[in-house]
Order: C-alpha cells, then structure tokens, then sequence
C-alpha cells in the first residue's frame, strides 16, 4: 500500500516519530508491526530492502505513525528515511504480529528496552479504550475484566525519558517500574510481578529479550505465557 509522508517529530534526542497518510484505512490489531519500503532500491549491504517498524498509532486514526531511532552515522536505509520531505511516497506492507492483547483478559505484564516502548502504545491505548467501554459492572457480569493488574517495566537510558510523553496517560489499574541506567533489569525484578496467569512481553534487542525469557522459562513460567518480541538490528537499545 501506498503512504504518503507528511511530517516528523523529534520525541527524544536521536529518536523521531514519523507520520503518514495512507491511501486507504488499513485494519490492524494494535501491537502489529509492519514492513516499509523505499519505491527505489537502496543499496544495502544485505540487500535487505525493508526495515521492520511497530505501528503507534491506533487502526482508526487516520494518520499512521511509528518510531525510529537514528543515530550517526545512520544506515543507507535510514539516510533517506531522514531525508523525506512532505508529499514522498512510502511502501508499507500489510501488518503482522502477535504481540498484541489476548482475547480473554488476564494479567498483563509489558517489559520494554528502551525505544522498544513502541511495541506497547497503541497496546496501551486499547487497553484504556476496552476499560472506557464497560464500566467494571459490566465487566464482571461479562466474565471478563480489562482492570486486571497490569504492569509496565520499562528499562532505558535517561536520554530516552522524554518517550515517557507517548504512553498513555490515566489507564485503571497501571503500575509502572521504571529501571533506568546503570540499573539493569533481572530476574529478581521481574519475578514477583509474574503469576501463573500473568501473560508476559518481552520486547527490546534479541539478547535482551531471549536472557530475559530463558530466565523466566527456567524459573517456572510456561513458555507459552511469554510473547517474544524482538528488535532484530539493534545490538542494544
Ligand atoms: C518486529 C520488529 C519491530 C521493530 N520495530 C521497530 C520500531 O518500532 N522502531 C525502530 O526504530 N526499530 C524497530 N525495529 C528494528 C528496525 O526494523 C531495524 O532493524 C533497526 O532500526 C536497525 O535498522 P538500521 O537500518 O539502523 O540498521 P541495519 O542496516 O539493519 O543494521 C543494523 C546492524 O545489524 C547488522 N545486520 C543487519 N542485517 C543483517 C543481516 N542480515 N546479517 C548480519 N548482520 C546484519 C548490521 O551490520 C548492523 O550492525 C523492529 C524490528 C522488528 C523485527
């Protein structure tokens, strides 16, 4: 599908919000991801084409946006995707992914990297769209509660706090950690935040993400109550 740019933002230092007119409203789930494209080749050295980008923005708002972190000396994907000036052209494909809210509510907890944060905005706005809908009466005769405990651990440097402006205020039940540099996260901190009906994401750099899970696998929690959501290319976040 074809996207128009329209405009950026600088929303913390090195990391830019990019928005676009799509030609047409696409459905998607929020948490989804999806592929953009240049309509030119770039010269990489992977011939990889694409970069891989979580959509921030809701399937009803009629701008589409994401978030990309861009740092010198930027890559020869992201040299032109600086460059974009109102009015040029992008290539998206349709999204994908399975990081997004389960069917049936149950405890969440969202552990981000950094400007991993993105896997979880649009999350977040449709978790507080889901409780604005039903008030807790309604809720609880439905057998279905959206105002389970949820907790966001986000780990970061400081010159990512300004990002902290994209979450979602005022959401029931939100309890936030913020571990910010040289504190790390580890098992220690994340266990007691984890039940057995806890649904986990894990969504930062792939050595993140994967020490994380395997502690958490190798301390008892299911593999299947994990949702693994990687950054490929990002070495650190
Ligand atoms: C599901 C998902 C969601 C994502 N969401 C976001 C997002 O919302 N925002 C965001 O900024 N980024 C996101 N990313 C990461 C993004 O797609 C890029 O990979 C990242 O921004 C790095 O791109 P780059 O052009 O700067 O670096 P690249 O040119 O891709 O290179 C980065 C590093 O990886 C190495 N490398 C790259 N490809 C290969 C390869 N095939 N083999 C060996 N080495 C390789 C390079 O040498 C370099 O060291 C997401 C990735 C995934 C998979």
């Amino acid at each position: 599908m074809n996207i128009v740019f329209t405009r950026r933002q600088e929303v913390a230092p090195h990391v830019w919000e990019y928005f676009f007119n799509p030609e047409r409203l696409m459905w998607f789930t929020p948490g989804q991801y999806a592929h953009f494209r240049f309509p030119f080749h770039i010269d990489d050295p992977h011939g990889k084409q694409h970069r891989t980008f979580t959509l921030t923005s809701m399937p009803n708002e009629p701008e589409l946006r994401f978030i990309v972190r861009l740092d010198e000396p930027v890559s020869v994907y992201k040299r032109p995707l600086s460059e974009l000036k109102p009015g040029d052209r992008m290539l998206m494909d349709d999204p994908l992914g399975d990081a997004v809210l389960p069917r049936l509510a149950t405890r969440l907890l969202f552990v981000a990297q950094g400007i991993a944060i993105a896997s979880y905005l649009s999350i977040l706005k449709e978790l507080k769209a889901r409780c604005a809908r039903l008030d807790l009466a309604q809720e609880l005769a439905l057998g279905l509660t959206w105002r389970n405990p949820v907790t966001l651990i986000w780990a970061r440097r400081d010159a990512d706090n300004s990002l902290e402006n994209l979450i979602p205020a005022e959401i029931p039940n939100l309890k936030r950690v913020d571990i910010v540099y040289p504190a790390r996260i580890d098992l220690t901190k994340l266990r007691h935040h984890v039940t057995k009906e806890t649904l986990v994401y894990l969504s930062g750099s792939q050595s993140f993400v994967e020490t994380l899970g395997t502690q958490l696998e190798s301390s008892g929690t299911l593999r299947e109550r994990i949702i693994y959501d990687y950054y490929e290319g990002y070495p650190d976040l």
